[in-house]
């Protein structure tokens, strides 16, 4: 069959409603990938409520749902915290979505929510409704005045735990936390400064120990990458001309079934 009659994986995997009835493991990268034997992040925890339950992207690996548990229990002992808003996690078998994230595939990256949870107890058609806020101003170069000490606390618990392997924010906020830092600034070489997220940050675990089939990324460059995010901070205040030999950027062709790997077909395929 040619490439262009197969349906597209994002309309495989999108169609599915439940996780597969398998060991759970993760097949691939991030954004190449699927998820075996998923779990659900319960809709609303002691520390946490899953929102913008519609999508159904509230499912992961269990070491990540472990992790979601721990960091949200640490948020809660914040002051005005009561935990942790979630966002989307991965669809119930992973794979490519049909809209939103390239990554989110495999269950191991987890969108958090800026807003300090006021309350625990939103109903869910109040979590399709309520808005997160926005941290950023001038274009992510700086925070705003909705930043606070407790959002560095919690982006730097998560930087610090040793299953997570990067956080992407804007690069303000990694910038105001390499300024604000006074103690150990390890964790700082795990905050990656990207595009977006400023309405949440993007925590991306390590593949689990012994998970065969999983794609770790390469680690960060070594170093708490400060310089280059306040690099990226002065090209967003001034904009260097652009660069008349750049590559065209090339258009990315949407994945199919074979694309992914080979244990994704057996992951749609289980009941
Ligand atoms: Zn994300």
């Amino acid at each position: 069959m040619p490439a262009s009659a197969e349906p597209l994986a994002k309309q495989l995997f999108g169609a599915k409603k439940t996780p597969s009835n398998q060991q759970p493991a993760p097949y691939g990268g991030y954004a190449k990938g699927c998820q075996a034997g998923a779990v659900e992040l319960p809709e609303t925890g002691p520390t946490w409520q899953a929102m913008r339950l519609s999508r159904n992207r509230n499912w992961g690996q269990p070491s990540t749902i472990a992790f979601i548990r721990d960091l949200s229990a640490f948020a809660a002992r914040q002051p005005g915290w009561k935990g942790l808003y979630i966002g989307d996690i991965s669809q119930p078998r992973g794979g490519p979505m049909t809209s939103g994230h390239r990554s989110h595939q495999i269950g191991m990256d987890v969108d958090i929510w800026m807003l300090p949870p006021q309350r625990l107890d939103l109903s869910r058609k109040q979590r399709e409704n309520i808005s997160s806020i926005s941290l950023r101003r001038a274009k992510g170069a700086y925070t705003n005045n909705s930043w606070t000490r407790q959002h560095h606390e919690i982006l730097k618990a998560a930087a610090s735990d040793p299953r997570v392997a990067r956080i992407f924010v804007f690069p303000g906020a990694k910038v105001r936390m390499c300024n604000d830092e006074k103690g150990n600034r390890a964790w700082l070489r795990k905050i990656r400064p990207w595009w977006g997220h400023h309405y949440h940050f993007h925590v991306r675990l390590k593949c689990p120990r012994g998970a065969r089939g999983c794609v770790d990324q390469a680690a960060p460059p070594a170093g708490d990458g400060c310089k280059d995010a306040q690099q990226w901070v002065n090209n967003i205040l001034n904009p260097p001309p652009p660069d008349p030999n750049a590559p065209k950027p090339k258009k990315r062709r949407e994945y199919v079934l074979s694309d992914l790997p080979k244990q994704c077909a057996a992951v749609l395929q289980s009941r």
